[in-house]
C-alpha cells in the first residue's frame, strides 16, 4: 500500500489497470468509449497564506509540518467522489489549500486551532481525504486562508483495554493499520468500508460511516464509546462510562459534525475478539421484492434472536445481471438471473447462525449458490474504486449515492431515485442498486450509475445527483445513510433536519466555533 492517495485516481494505480479487453469491448457497445486525457501535474494556485501566519504554525509545528509545496497541497485538495476526480483529471486545483498542517498531537491541534482563530484562517480537518460530498472543500471567502490540517502523524493506539473490551485509536489511523495493531492483540473493530483501505478512523466518527460488515459489526458510530476533541474554546472529553442518563448522549454532536465542531484527536471504541472462522455465500432470489422481503424477515428476527449474518447485502437484477457477466469464471452453483443476495458469518458460533440462517433463507424462496459466490464478492470488495478509475479513462462516468428508508417505503423510494436518474441522464445511464445496510426497521440502498460523461460530465452528474435527492426527500428517505453532509447534501440538510434542527446545529457550531473558522461551508447550513 502506497503511503499517499494518487491525486487524480483512487487508492495505488498499480492496483488498477485499463479495462480488460473484453470489458471494454462491452463498454464500447453500451455507451462508445474516448480514451480521456488528464491534466497530471497542472498548475496550483499560488499559496495565500501571509508570511506572519505561517511563522505563527511554524512556531507551533517546526518548519518540517508546515507545507506550502505544490504537491502537499495538491493531495489534499478536495476528496475522492466522481466529480472530485473529474475536475483534478481537468486541471481544476482551485479549493487547493493554501498549506498543510501535520500536528503531532492533542496539544498541537489545539494550539494549531488557536493561530486560526487568531488569524481567522479556515481549517479543514483531512483524515484520508476518500470524502465522496465535498466534506473537504471549505468556503474561501472572508478567510485570511485554507489550511488542511492532515491528522496522518496521530497514529498511536493508546490504550487497550482487553477487560472492558475497548481500545482508543488515534485518528490518523487508517483502516488496515488500524485492524493490523488491534490484531495483534487478537481484536478487531469489524468496520470495513469499501474505501477501508485509505480512510482513517477519525474521518470513520466524523463522517458515521458504515462498513460492509455492519449487519455484524454495526456502523461506526455504533461503535464509539468515547471521543476526545480539540476545538476553538478548548478540549472536549465524552463518553467516561460504558452507558449514562446524564442528559442527552453530546457524543452524538461530534460523531457526524465532519470537522465542523472540532477535530476529533481519539476515539474510544468496542473492540471484539477476531473471529475464529467467516465463511461468505451466495443466495439467489427471484427478483428484488422477494429478497428484500427475505432480507427485512431476517433482519427482524435477527433484531430478536441475535441470530444476525455479520454481511447482508442484495444487488437488484441490474447489479446482479452485471455481477454475474464479469464472474463468468466463478465456480459453483450456476445464478441465473434473479437477484444475488451475500451473506457472510463471523465468529466462533458460524455453524450455528449459519444453519438458522439457511433455513430462514431457504424459508423465503432462497437458492443456495455456495461459497464460491461469497469467496468472489470477498476477493472483489475494495475494487470498485479502481474500476472507476479506468471507466474515467475511457469517458464514462462511473458514480455512487446512497441513501435509507423504512421498509415499507423501500418500494417507492428504488422506484422514485431510479425514474430520477434515467430522467435526468437519459436512456443510455446504467443504474445499478443493492440493499448495503439492514436495520429491524428499514435498509439502505446504494446506487451506481453509469453514463457516458458527455462535454460537462461534472454538471451532468450535479443534476442527475440534484433530482435524485429531491426525489429520496419527497419520497421521506433521508438524504445520506454513511457517505454524510458535506457541501453536496448541505442545501438539502433544512428539508430534513427542519429549521430548528438547523438553528440547533448552528447553536452548537457557535458554542464550540464561535469565529467559524472550522471546516466553514460544510455540514451547517
Ligand atoms: C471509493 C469510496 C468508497 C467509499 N465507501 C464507503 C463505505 O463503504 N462506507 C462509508 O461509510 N463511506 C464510504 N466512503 C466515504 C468515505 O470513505 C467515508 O466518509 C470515510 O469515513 C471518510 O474517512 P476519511 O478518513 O477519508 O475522511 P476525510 O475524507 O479526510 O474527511 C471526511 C470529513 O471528516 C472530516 N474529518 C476527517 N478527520 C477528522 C477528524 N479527525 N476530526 C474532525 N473531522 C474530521 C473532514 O474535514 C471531512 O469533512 C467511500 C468513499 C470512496 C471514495
Amino acid at each position: 500500500m502506497t503511503t499517499e492517495m494518487h491525486p487524480t485516481r483512487w487508492g495505488d494505480p498499480a492496483q488498477a489497470g485499463p479495462l480488460p479487453s473484453a470489458t471494454r469491448e462491452l463498454v464500447e457497445l453500451a455507451f462508445g468509449v474516448h480514451d480521456t486525457t488528464v491534466a497530471e501535474g497542472a498548475a496550483l494556485p499560488a499559496p495565500g497564506l501571509a508570511e506572519s501566519v505561517l511563522a505563527d504554525l511554524r512556531a507551533v509545528l517546526g518548519d518540517e509540518h508546515v507545507r506550502t509545496d505544490d504537491e502537499s497541497r495538491r493531495l489534499r485538495t478536495r476528496g475522492k467522489s466522481t466529480p472530485d476526480l473529474l475536475r483534478a483529471r481537468a486541471g481544476d486545483l482551485t479549493d487547493a489549500p493554501d498549506a498543510v498542517v501535520r500536528p503531532g498531537d492533542h496539544d498541537d491541534v489545539v494550539a494549531l486551532l488557536e493561530v486560526a482563530v487568531r488569524h481567522h484562517v479556515a481549517v479543514v480537518p483531512f483524515g484520508g481525504g476518500t470524502s465522496v460530498t465535498g466534506g473537504l472543500v471549505a468556503r474561501r471567502e472572508g478567510y485570511a486562508g485554507v489550511v488542511s490540517l492532515d491528522l496522518g502523524r496521530l497514529t498511536a493506539v493508546r490504550e487497550i483495554d482487553e477487560v472492558s473490551m475497548t481500545a482508543v485509536l488515534e485518528p490518523g489511523l487508517r483502516g488496515p493499520e488500524a485492524e493490523a495493531r488491534l490484531a495483534e492483540h487478537r481484536l478487531t473493530l469489524g468496520h470495513y468500508p469499501q474505501s477501508f483501505e485509505f480512510a482513517t478512523i477519525g474521518g470513520f466518527a466524523a463522517t458515521r460511516s458504515s462498513g460492509q460488515s455492519s449487519a455484524g459489526y454495526g456502523r461506526f458510530d455504533a461503535l464509539v464509546v468515547g471521543l476526545t476533541v480539540a476545538t476553538p474554546q478548548g478540549t472536549w472529553e465524552l463518553g467516561t462510562s460504558p452507558a449514562n442518563a446524564a442528559g442527552p448522549d453530546l457524543r452524538q454532536l461530534v460523531l457526524g459534525s465532519e470537522g465542523a465542531f472540532g477535530v476529533i484527536t481519539a476515539v474510544r471504541v468496542r473492540v471484539r475478539r477476531l473471529p475464529a472462522e467467516r465463511v461468505y455465500e451466495g443466495w439467489q432470489f427471484g427478483s428484488f421484492a422477494a429478497g428484500t422481503e427475505a432480507i427485512r424477515t431476517l433482519a427482524q428476527a435477527g433484531a430478536r434472536s441475535g441470530l444476525m449474518p455479520t454481511v447482508l447485502r442484495l444487488s437488484d437484477e441490474s447489479e446482479t445481471a452485471l455481477n454475474l457477466a464479469s464472474q463468468s469464471d466463478v465456480g459453483g452453483a450456476a445464478a441465473d438471473g434473479g437477484c444475488l443476495m451475500i451473506v457472510g458469518h463471523e465468529g466462533a458460533d458460524v455453524a450455528d447462525r449459519r444453519a438458522a440462517v439457511t433455513a430462514a433463507l431457504e424459508a423465503a424462496g432462497g437458492t443456495p449458490l455456495g461459497e464460491e459466490r461469497g469467496a468472489a464478492w470477498e476477493q472483489g470488495r475494495f475494487h470498485a474504486p479502481y474500476l472507476r478509475d479506468s471507466m474515467l479513462d475511457v469517458g464514462v462516468t462511473v458514480e455512487t449515492l446512497e441513501t435509507a428508508t423504512f421498509w415499507s417505503r423501500v418500494p417507492q423510494v428504488y422506484a422514485a431515485v431510479r425514474q430520477a436518474l434515467a430522467g435526468t441522464l437519459g436512456e443510455r445511464a446504467i443504474v445499478l442498486c443493492h440493499v448495503s445496510h439492514v436495520y429491524e426497521t428499514g435498509c439502505s440502498l446504494y446506487f451506481t450509475v453509469a453514463v457516458p460523461g458527455g462535454d460537462d460530465p461534472v454538471e451532468q452528474w450535479r443534476s442527475a445527483k440534484s433530482a435524485a435527492t429531491e426525489a429520496m426527500v419527497a419520497a421521506g428517505a433521508t438524504i445520506t445513510h454513511h457517505h454524510a453532509v458535506g457541501t453536496d447534501h448541505r442545501p438539502w440538510l433544512e428539508r430534513e433536519i427542519g429549521p430548528l434542527g438547523v438553528r440547533v446545529l448552528r447553536a452548537v457550531k457557535d458554542e464550540l466555533d464561535p469565529t467559524g473558522v472550522l471546516n466553514p461551508g460544510v455540514l451547517v447550513p
